[in-house]
């Protein structure tokens, strides 16, 4: 959910829309989801039991963030994802945008907004809800004690 505070930080400061720190920009690129990650590892995952897993949370957690910008490029807004930014601004959608676009703040609220939460549930979260359940039962059965 970070890249999208570049709304709200946006309207506050009358960030211009397609700007590179406006609404996908800076914030939904690659460089972002690094930097996002190495800092929230870096002040999270101090803790001594963390030593030696670091580098696959720092991995993790810019995945994530990085996801986000893919999922945006996936739906059928006017606005593009700034991947590059800040060493280049142009703007992209995946060939493949099946995605319909959240309608903004309260208006989510609505028939439309209802019709993107469906399709939001069928396309990412129900299939993410699979995976998720596949890894953890892998996880269980891989460290389950054997029976013999
Ligand atoms: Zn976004």
């Amino acid at each position: 959910m970070v890249p999208d505070l570049d709304v709200v930080v946006g309207l506050w400061f009358g960030v211009p829309w397609g700007h590179m720190l406006g609404h996908r920009g800076l914030t939904h690129s690659l460089t972002f989801a690094v930097a996002l990650g190495a800092v929230v590892t870096a002040l999270a995952f101090r803790a001594p039991q963390w030593r030696g897993r670091r580098l696959t949370v720092w991995l993790f957690l810019a995945l994530a963030t990085a996801s986000h910008g893919v999922l945006d490029a996936m739906n059928n807004a006017a606005l593009g994802v700034a991947f590059f930014a800040p060493f280049d601004a142009t703007r992209y959608f995946l060939p493949w945008r099946p995605i319909p676009v959240s309608p903004f703040a309260f208006r989510f609220f609505s028939a439309r907004g209802w019709m993107v939460f469906q399709a939001e549930l069928l396309m990412i979260w129900l299939p993410t809800a699979g995976i998720a359940m596949l890894a953890s039962l892998a996880r269980w059965r891989q460290d389950r004690p054997s029976s013999r």
